[in-house]
């Protein structure tokens, strides 16, 4: 190449892209090696979400999620862990259902465990897992530390701002007590039986509507599930639809309140942690 094509000419913006997949490998290795350089890693599965979500919801959630806060605080966003660990019947509805393929804790732990002490070997300073899979949480957990103990790095005495750190969290844990009297004036029915109900379908009908159908949706009272796990499991206690709660009452207005209170309290705590200017972004569309 001789010359360098003004991007603005195809229309892309000049700012430095979020996504680490969009950047040149000298780009990334001059950042990395900055001195608060953070990457957040998405992760999802690939799981049924009943007849109106695609089977990409929590990845394509937690990825839009963290693409979100990344660029308010400076930090890029890794491509998502797109399969999660295997739908359990009390939160997922189960790993018998079509459309759900699933890691074993094994094979999540070792894929998460490789690409978080990949990052940190190569001078990414800070890593943030951002989870959308109620599942994953325990073995991402596991990762981290093995991680952390592959690259050596011991317990930190202070504020996490000088040596290397990974933050964890669920994105549902920011959802806010007002937030959530205004998505479920009705009565918040529990995190774990939200599969392909109010939460992730408003957020949808926010962030991709396309990929939404509501005239599928199907009302249904929430899954009445034992306290205990059996294995394997009785099928028919999933409700039918697949998913433990219904949609009603879901809304594009819904997940826009969820979504600016959760990536807006999410990038202060992160930037307050990790030391990272927290910018405001004005939205662009
Ligand atoms: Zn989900
Ligand atoms: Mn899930």
């Amino acid at each position: 190449m001789t010359s360098t094509p003004d991007p603005r000419s195809r229309g892309l913006s000049t700012a430095e892209p979020t996504r680490l997949a969009h950047l040149d490998a000298h780009t990334y290795r001059d950042w990395a090696a900055g001195e608060r350089s953070t990457v957040i890693l998405p992760a999802g599965a690939f799981e049924q979400h009943g007849p109106h979500l695609p089977l990409g919801t929590d990845a394509i959630l937690s990825s839009t999620i963290a693409e979100a806060v990344g660029s308010r605080i400076g930090a890029k966003v890794a491509e998502p862990l797109s399969y999660g660990y295997k739908s359990q019947q009390k939160s997922g509805g189960g790993d018998h259902l079509a459309g759900t393929v699933s890691l074993d804790a094994a094979a999540l732990i070792a894929q998460a465990r490789c690409v978080m002490a990949g990052f940190l070997q190569q001078g990414v300073r800070h890593l943030v897992v951002l989870n959308g899979h109620y599942e994953n949480y325990q073995f991402l957990y596991e990762a981290a530390d093995l991680a952390l103990a592959d690259i050596g790095a011991g317990v930190s005495a202070g504020p996490p701002r000088d040596s290397p750190t990974i933050l964890l969290l669920s994105y549902w844990d920011y959802v806010s007590e007002d937030t959530l009297a205004a998505v479920y004036p009705d009565g918040f029915p529990g995190w774990d039986i939200e599969h392909g109900g109010v939460l992730e379908t408003s957020l949808m009908l926010h962030l991709r509507p396309e990929l939404v159908a509501m005239d599928r949706a199907v009302s249904h009272p929430p899954a009445d599930l034992p306290r205990f796990d059996r294995l394997p499991v009785v099928s028919s206690r999933t409700p039918e639809t697949g998913c433990l709660s219904a949609p009603d009452g879901s809304s594009a207005e819904k997940g826009r309140l969820l979504y600016e209170q959760v990536t807006a309290e999410l990038a202060g705590d992160l930037a307050a942690e990790l030391g990272l200017p927290a910018r405001e972004v004005l939205e662009t569309s």
